[in-house]
């Protein structure tokens, strides 16, 4: 990479991003990011997606960087007119250490109390440790790191490669380990895993057993997506550099798949799980809650019905079963009342009265419950 950065400061119109509930992965409603294109550069990355990289020309991705100077002003008004919940914040590529925009957004989120969740490809995240921490004491922070193999893994220096400017895997584990020292939750994100690169069971294992050894708690583990301009990048990518994957990936990924066909994630959903439980962490990231949540029984019965959900597409099951899951943990999660009122106001019809919650469901939100006051 010898092309020189360049960097484009400019005003964005709005720049919180809303969902209307938290994703069932990190737990955010909100997202915030400073800046567009990455000078990382990784090969594989989604964020070359058009929605998220409107270049003319996609290769100027690790090179134009544009810079939301605003960011932090619209970020402090934009939270103050939403209820508070967990944002996505941050991107501590190299640029940040000159704009400190992501430092910024941090002091909004203390300011405006609102808990956080970072992920990472850098180190660079410890040099706002301070204000993590603060954000941790008020309400829950947590500081995550994309990290997809070690040094020591098969096809390390293909992977190196691919990761471009981001910081080694050892440099990601040092930073988690200060983190977990420090006393904020950590754990990585193995995204995504490369067919035939990064989804051997001795890569996921390396992987996972330095994540609990540096500290980390989680790993969630996704496999690659392909969207339209990034697809064309990638695989254009594959032909030139790595043609011999390029047949392992034309099948995994056919014309306008999303996301690899057949078991291919299945089976490694299930190795991720099995090493976890090995490694003795979760593969999936336990949801905080705030202090003095008013429905806390609610946002947990919500991550027990998302957790279900999860372990029901390991499981193989179709998606007509699954899908009940999901909306009856979007319908508790919106559920005004609280959910232990409920039930101990109504008993088990209570619960069957909220919208999505059938017999059996019901059941297992309330042996949850029952659970809950032994
Ligand atoms: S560090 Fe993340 S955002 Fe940056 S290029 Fe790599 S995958 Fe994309």
């Amino acid at each position: 990479m010898g092309r020189k950065a360049e960097f484009i400061p400019y005003e964005v119109k709005a720049i919180l991003n809303k969902h209307k509930r938290p994703d069932h992965w990190f737990w955010t409603r909100y997202s915030v990011y400073p800046y567009i294109g990455c000078q990382h550069g990784c090969e594989f990355c989604y964020c070359r997606e058009r929605k998220y990289a409107p270049y003319d020309d996609l290769n100027d991705f690790p090179y134009v960087i544009k810079v939301k100077e605003n960011a932090p002003e619209l970020l402090r008004r934009a939270l103050a007119k939403n209820p508070r919940d967990a944002i996505a914040v941050g991107d501590y590529q190299p640029l940040e250490r000159k704009y400190r925009i992501s430092r910024q957004l941090l002091e909004v989120c203390l300011e405006l109390d609102f808990p956080i969740f970072m992920l990472e490809r850098s180190p660079l995240v410890l040099r706002d440790l301070d204000l993590i921490q603060d954000i941790a004491r008020k309400s829950y922070a947590t500081v995550a790191f994309s990290v997809i193999h070690t040094a020591q893994s098969p096809n390390a220096a293909q992977l190196d490669r691919m990761e471009g400017l981001a910081p080694r895997p050892a440099e990601r584990f040092a930073a988690m380990q200060a983190l977990s020292k420090a006393g904020i939750r950590t754990g990585i994100c193995l995204m995504p895993i490369l067919p035939g690169l990064g989804d051997s069971r001795e890569n996921l294992e390396l992987v996972i057993q330095r994540t609990a050894d540096a500290g980390g708690r989680f790993v969630l583990a996704s496999t690659l997506t392909l969207s339209d301009q990034q697809r064309t990048y990638f695989m254009d990518y594959l032909q030139s550099s790595l043609p011999e994957l390029l047949p392992l990936y034309q099948r995994l990924y056919p014309t306008q798949s999303y996301g690899p066909s057949g078991d291919h994630w299945l089976k490694i959903g299930r190795m991720v799980r099995e090493l976890c439980i090995k490694a003795g962490i979760s593969d999936r990231m336990p949801r905080p809650i705030l202090p003095g949540e008013k429905r806390a029984l609610n946002k947990q019965a919500a991550e027990l019905l998302a957790d279900r959900t999860y372990e029901m597409e390991l499981d193989g099951m179709d998606a007509a079963r699954i899908w009940p899951y999901r909306k009856a943990a979007w319908a508790v999660e919106e559920l005004e009342q609280d959910i232990g009122l409920v039930y101990s106001q109504m008993g088990l019809k209570g619960l069957q009265s909220i919208q999505g919650v059938g017999p059996s469901i019901g059941k297992q939100i309330e042996q949850f419950i029952i659970g809950r006051k032994d």
